[in-house]
C-alpha cells in the first residue's frame, strides 16, 4: 500500500493542475464497482481556492524535464515519490470504497522519458478497469511526446484526457519549457478529437466526457486576447469540453519568469470571457482585440456593452433571446424567464423585480414598454456598473464563498 507520506508529496505536486473541474460523463455499473455520473467527480477546493478532486494524484513527480514554471522541474531541489499501477489502483479502490472519492485523476511527470511514463499510466488505467472492475470516472492527463498509439489506447478506457497547452504560444514554450513543443501537445488532442468522432459514428465510446486542457496565464507576456484567440480555436477546431486557466504563481526561483504572481482578478475575467463565448454567442474579436487585457473594472459583457451604445436601450418586451442575454447583468436563466413570461402579457419593472430579475446592472441598458429607468450619464452608468465589479472579490471559488459569488461565476449570469 502506498505510504502517507508518498500520498502527501505526489498528492501537493497534482495541485496546480487545474483542468479536472468536472466529469460530463454517463455511464452505468456494469457488473464492476461505482458509476461514472454526469453531475461530475467530487470537488474538493484548497484553501488558496484551487480546485482540487479528492483523489487528485501524480504517478511521479520525478520529471527529466524542466519547465522553468514548474515545482516538479527537474533542477528543483523539492521530495520525490513514485506511486506503482498496483499502489495507484490499490488507493483508488479503498478511496473509493470509502465514499471519499468518485473518481480518480491521473497525472504524472515525465518520468525517464514520455512513452516509459505513459506506458505507465496506461497501465494503470488497464488494470483499474479490467483488474479491479472500476467504472468509476477517470481523467488522464496525456504526456506530450508520447507514442500515438499509446495515446489512443488509452482514450478507450478512460473518460476524459487532457494534453497541457500550459503556454499561450510556441515562443513562451521554447523559452519556458523548451522539451516540449506545440506539435506534441496538440497532435495527440487532434488525434484524439478524430478517433472520438469516427467512433462515434460506429457508436462505440471513446473518451466519452472528451478533452480539456490547461493555459497557464501571466508566467509569459501573451495578452488576455492572445490567450482567448487560442481557447475560441480550441473550441471551435478540436471540440474542447472545457479550457482551464491557472494563473502563475512563483513556485521556483527563474530569471524568465516574472516575480509576482498573476492574480485571481485577471483568471476570474478569462473565465468570464470563456463563458461569454461558450454559451452567449460572443465572439472573442467583440470582447477584446489581440494585443490587449480584459477590464479589471468592468466584466467582459459591462465592458462590451459599455463601448457599444448603438445597441441599447434594448426594449425587454420585444427583444430577441441574443439580444436580451446581451444585456449586462441578464443571464441565459433570466432571458428564458423574460421570454416565457412574456407570453402572457408586457411586462413591467415590478414584474422583473418580482422575477427576481437582477437589474443592477441591467437597468441602464433597458426599456420597458417605451420606459427608460437608467441614467443617461455615462459617467453615472459605468461608476455604478464599476461598483458592481467591485464586489466581485478576486479570488477564486471557495466552498466559503458568498451566495453572490456563486451566482456570478456558476450560473454565468454576467
Ligand atoms: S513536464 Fe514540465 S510541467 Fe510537467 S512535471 Fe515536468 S517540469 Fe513540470
Amino acid at each position: 500500500m502506498i505510504t502517507a507520506e508518498k500520498l502527501q508529496i505526489l498528492s501537493d505536486a497534482a495541485k496546480f493542475d487545474v483542468s479536472c473541474s468536472s466529469s460530463g460523463s454517463n455511464r452505468k455499473n456494469k457488473g464492476g464497482i461505482g458509476n461514472a455520473c454526469q453531475a461530475g467527480i467530487c470537488h474538493s477546493f484548497t484553501k488558496d481556492g484551487r480546485c482540487v478532486s479528492l483523489l487528485k494524484i501524480l504517478m511521479t513527480n520525478y520529471c527529466v524535464y524542466d519547465c522553468a514554471y514548474c515545482v516538479n522541474r527537474h533542477s528543483n531541489d523539492t521530495p520525490r515519490a513514485i506511486a506503482t499501477p498496483t499502489e495507484i489502483c490499490d488507493l483508488t479502490m479503498e478511496f473509493y470504497k470509502r465514499n471519499y472519492i468518485e473518481g480518480l485523476f491521473l497525472s504524472s511527470a515525465v518520468y525517464k522519458n514520455p512513452d516509459y511514463t505513459m506506458e505507465l499510466l496506461l497501465e494503470t488505467v488497464i488494470k483499474l478497469r479490467k483488474l479491479y472492475g472500476f467504472n468509476g470516472y477517470i481523467h488522464l492527463k496525456g504526456i506530450p511526446g508520447a507514442d500515438e498509439k499509446l495515446v489512443m489506447r488509452a482514450g478507450e478506457f478512460v473518460d476524459r484526457m487532457s494534453f497541457n497547452i500550459e503556454l499561450p504560444t510556441e515562443r513562451s514554450l521554447r523559452l519556458l519549457a523548451p522539451q516540449k513543443t506545440k506539435k506534441n501537445i496538440i497532435v495527440p488532442i487532434g488525434l484524439l478529437r478524430d478517433e472520438k468522432s469516427e467512433r462515434l459514428s460506429f457508436k462505440h465510446k471513446f473518451l466519452p466526457a472528451g478533452q480539456t486542457t490547461q493555459i497557464i496565464v501571466g508566467a509569459s507576456p501573451e495578452k488576455d486576447g492572445q490567450i482567448l484567440n487560442l481557447t475560441q480555436a480550441l473550441y471551435g477546431k478540436f471540440s474542447l469540453k472545457r479550457v482551464y486557466y491557472s494563473s502563475f504563481v512563483p513556485v521556483t526561483e527563474s530569471k524568465l519568469l516574472p516575480t509576482q504572481p498573476a492574480g485571481l482578478l485577471r483568471e476570474h475575467r478569462l473565465y468570464q470571457a470563456d463563458w461569454l463565448i461558450r454559451f452567449y454567442g460572443f465572439s472573442v474579436k467583440e470582447l477584446i482585440g489581440e494585443n490587449e487585457n480584459l477590464s479589471t473594472e468592468y466584466d467582459p459583457k459591462c465592458a462590451w456593452a459599455l463601448k457599444h451604445p448603438e445597441f441599447f436601450p434594448i426594449d425587454i418586451n420585444v427583444a430577441s433571446l441574443e439580444e436580451l442575454i446581451r444585456i449586462p447583468g441578464i443571464g441565459v436563466n433570466s432571458a428564458y424567464k423574460i421570454i416565457s413570461a412574456r407570453r402572457y402579457g408586457r411586462l413591467s419593472l415590478d414584474d422583473l423585480v418580482k422575477m427576481k430579475i437582477s437589474l443592477k446592472r441591467a437597468i441602464h441598458f433597458i426599456t420597458l414598454s417605451g420606459k427608460f429607468f437608467g441614467s443617461m450619464q455615462d459617467t453615472t452608468v459605468s461608476q455604478s456598473l464599476k461598483l458592481n465589479a467591485a464586489s466581485e472579490t478576486a479570488e477564486q471559488l471557495s466552498l466559503f464563498s458568498t451566495p453572490q459569488i456563486f451566482s456570478t461565476v456558476l450560473t454565468g449570469e454576467l
